[in-house]
């Protein structure tokens, strides 16, 4: 009987695997069990009368490539992935990659097509999505990216494709964030003349939308930003989310960000375009966003 390893609780198990028509899916990560994108597909494929299951799938951190290729032997149909292991599965799709996934250097959605295995990274649409639900398309404004790890990476080429006027990017290593900016500007030379690097004291003024990229709010810590940051009615975005306003939100607050939010909208905008990519049909973010923050207050 063949096996595949689901998650329950804390700790993996090993289930039988009853060979079933039902269509399956997965996030894959370690640790897992926080996930919300069974909640969020489940609730997409109601919503388009889809009948499939969503699992969450733990892998051992040394081995992702033989999850994964268990779980498409035994008939899965797409993985989403999570830390630690995006850029495992980048490297697992080399050949096989949308252009979005190239540049981030990291894939989260993963599927067979023809037998091969595809990967794509959703990240950055996601983000682009929510940005533009909270009234702030980045088109002809000034951005800021605080932030130079994989997720800061993932939404650079969505926002230059938005037509954003400027972009600069700010990190606490600055070596880091120039680092960057001299990959993304080799790859993407028709941009390199709106972008810029620097440190995070030095990271200019009256900026329209600022982005944290940086996993700070998740120890409580909003990065070292000078004052005078924020244009009027500028957006404050962070990519964590959280029950309460983040470290982040807050400082923006008192620094005088005209709207805050943070990453939830974001987190249910990759996983839309998911599930567009695996299914073919875009489902509607709105109801289920508002359900998951629900879920979140109560929690
Ligand atoms: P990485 O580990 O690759 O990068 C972490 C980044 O945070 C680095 O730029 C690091 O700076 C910076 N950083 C960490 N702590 C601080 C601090 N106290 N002050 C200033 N900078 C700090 O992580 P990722 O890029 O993969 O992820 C970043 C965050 O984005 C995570 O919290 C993740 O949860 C979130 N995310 C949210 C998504 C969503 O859908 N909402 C999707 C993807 C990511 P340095 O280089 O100096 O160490």
């Amino acid at each position: 009987m063949a096996f595949h390893t689901r998650t329950t609780g804390d700790q993996a198990a090993l289930k039988p695997h009853t060979p079933t028509t039902t269509l399956r899916y997965a996030v894959i990560g370690n640790p897992v069990e926080h996930s919300r994108s069974p909640a969020i597909h489940q609730a997409f494929a109601r919503q388009c009368g889809i009948a499939l299951e969503y699992d969450k799938l733990l892998a051992p951190l040394d081995g992702f490539s033989a999850t994964v290729d268990e779980f498409f032997s035994q008939g899965g149909k797409g993985l989403n992935v999570t830390v630690p292991f995006k850029e495992e599965a980048y490297n697992l799709t080399r050949g096989a990659q949308s252009r979005r996934a190239e540049l981030a250097g990291a894939v989260n959605t993963l599927w067979k097509e023809n037998g091969r295995l595809h990967g794509c990274n959703t990240d950055g649409v996601g983000l682009l999505s929510d940005l533009r639900r909270l009234g702030h398309d980045p088109q002809s404004r000034r951005v800021l990216l605080v932030g130079a790890g994989g997720a800061a990476r993932g939404v650079l080429l969505p926002l230059l494709e938005a037509g954003c006027a400027q972009l600069h990017i700010v990190n606490r290593s600055v070596e880091r964030a120039h680092r960057l900016l001299a990959e993304v500007q080799a790859q993407l030379p028709q941009y390199a003349a709106r972008m810029s690097s620097g440190s995070l004291p030095d990271a200019g003024r009256a900026w329209d939308i600022v982005i944290n990229a940086t996993s700070g709010s998740l120890s409580g810590q909003a990065p070292a930003l000078p004052e005078g940051l924020y244009a009027n009615n500028a957006l404050a975005y962070d990519m964590v989310y959280a029950s309460e306003p983040t470290a982040f939100m807050l400082q923006a607050r008192a620094a005088g960000a005209g709207q805050c939010a943070d990453g939830l909208g974001m987190l249910v905008g990759q996983a839309a375009v998911s599930f567009e990519i695996w299914h073919g049909v875009m489902p509607q973010t709105e109801a289920v966003l508002a359900q998951l923050r629900e879920a979140l207050h109560a929690a």
